[in-house]
């Protein structure tokens, strides 16, 4: 490992893996190191990768890649622990354009990986860095357990926890409000029950954030894939040190909904996983340049967790840091000068855009918890009281619906969080 090399990418996941596959498409000589037996093998998320992003990279994709489904409806369920009222939006166009696919990470990120190698990039597996070398005050390398490796740019794309930014003074640990653990569980199911309980075709898929079914800033997740569900649950740190709950606790109760089991009844439980989200948003995203070093992906902080994105801000990020690398490469210049470019293409691109847009939006939900757990609350009510056919009048009903609202929240209060969260997300 006595070679040098124009850029050492520390982690194979989508960011790594997208600036490495850039590099060596402009002819550098580019190795990635990835901690585990193989990418993805240490990987989770929810989820789906989105094809505008994962295109640019390969395009026409999902004819060669191991996806599950296309996305056709995105639900949002407010909850309560007996109910549920269900908001959803289903499209016949992206059954021709798609726009997401459900994935399993342990398959994906080995095609996206190959594609990379493909093009040149050589990947070590089993190889975790253990922190960057610096000469001068300037990155020049990285340490492993199979000794040191040398190179122009060290890439830093070793995700959430990002050891090497923060060994490299780039990142301090987050506070606990910009962070969630995520527990998620891939449940197998014969393909034709998934689609008839999801009234799915045969390649179509539904992606549904869940809220209101938890005590406080608790989010469900659920994405229907080839013959698994992926069902899991997002909390805040912060929650969770507060409340003293137990994430495994939390999640069992959020699969023993009433509304939850029906669809994953005789499920065969096929993996269990749990991965922290780095949710502050655009206040926290680290220091993404230095002499020597670049920062993507979730080591960055960059994901939108109001959009539920985070592996198209991992490529797109991976991208413009091999561009800026491939420029350096021509001037021969790999201070923070020329390499400081990087953050400029994040902040003109909807990487820092989106983010900057919604830079409130974090700590309104956390400081305002009535959305996760009143709204959805009172929402389930009036439809009950809406629905039941009890002998009251329409009138007696939206009177008795009008006078549970403003019990539950003041005129107050109901004005302030409308307009609130229009400032914030219109
Ligand atoms: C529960 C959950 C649901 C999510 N759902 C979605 C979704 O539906 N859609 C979406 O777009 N995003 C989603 N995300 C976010 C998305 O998964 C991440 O934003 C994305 O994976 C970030 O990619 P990355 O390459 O930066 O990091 P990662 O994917 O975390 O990859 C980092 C890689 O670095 C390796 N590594 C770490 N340290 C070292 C080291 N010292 N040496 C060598 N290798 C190292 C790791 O093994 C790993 O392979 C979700 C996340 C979670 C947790």
């Amino acid at each position: 490992m006595a070679e040098k090399f124009d850029s050492v990418v520390v982690g194979g996941g989508p960011a790594g893996i997208a600036a490495a596959y850039t590099m060596a498409k402009a002819g550098l000589n580019v190795l990635v190191l990835e901690k585990g037996e193989k990418p993805g093998a240490k990987n989770m998320f929810g989820g789906v990768i989105f094809r505008h992003h994962t295109e640019k990279i390969a395009p026409e994709f999902w004819k060669t890649t191991p996806i599950e489904r296309h996305v056709v409806e995105y639900q949002y369920w407010l909850m309560t622990k007996e109910s549920h009222l269900l908001m959803s939006h289903r499209n016949q166009k992206f059954n021709k354009t798609y726009n997401a696919f459900t994935v399993h990470r342990a398959k994906f990120d080995p095609w996206f990986a190959k594609l990379a190698e493909d093009a040149g990039v050589v990947i070590i597996n089993r190889t975790t860095a253990d922190g960057v070398i610096k000469e001068n005050g300037r990155v020049v390398g990285v340490k492993t357990e199979r000794g040191d490796v040398m190179a122009d740019v060290v890439i830093a794309a070793d995700g959430v926890n990002s050891m090497l930014s923060k060994q490299a003074g780039l990142r301090d640990d987050p506070p606990l409000d910009a962070m969630a653990l995520a527990v998620k569980e891939v449940i197998a199911l014969p393909k034709q029950k998934i689609e008839e309980r999801f009234n799915l075709g045969p390649e179509e898929g539904v992606a549904a954030l869940l809220v209101g079914w938890g005590r406080g800033m608790h989010e469900g997740f659920m994405y229907t894939n080839r013959d698994t569900i992926s069902l899991g649950i997002g909390i805040s740190l912060k929650d969770l040190d507060e409340s003293g709950q137990r994430p495994h606790i939390l999640y069992e109760e959020f699969k023993n909904h009433p509304s939850i089991a029906p669809l994953v009844r005789d499920g065969e439980l096929k993996e269990y996983s749990a991965h922290l989200i780095p949710e502050g948003g655009y206040d926290y995203v680290s220091r993404v340049y230095a002499d020597g070093m670049l920062v993507v992906g979730d080591a960055a902080m960059l994901v939108n967790a109001i959009n539920w994105e985070g592996t198209n801000l991992a490529m797109t990020s991976g991208t413009l840091a091999a561009e800026t690398v491939i420029e350096a490469k021509k001037k021969g210049d790999f201070s923070s000068h020329t390499l400081e470019k990087y953050r400029q293409k994040l902040e003109e691109s909807y990487v820092l855009k989106d983010l900057r847009r919604y830079r409130n939006v974090p700590k309104f939900f956390s400081n305002n918890k009535q959305f996760f757990n009143l709204y959805p609350e009172l929402a389930n009510e009036l439809a009950y009281i809406w629905h039941l056919v009890d002998g009251e009048t329409k009138e007696e009903k939206m009177k008795r619906i009008k006078s549970e609202l403003f019990k539950r929240r003041s005129r107050f209060g109901l004005l302030s969080d409308a307009y609130h969260l229009w400032r914030l997300l219109a």
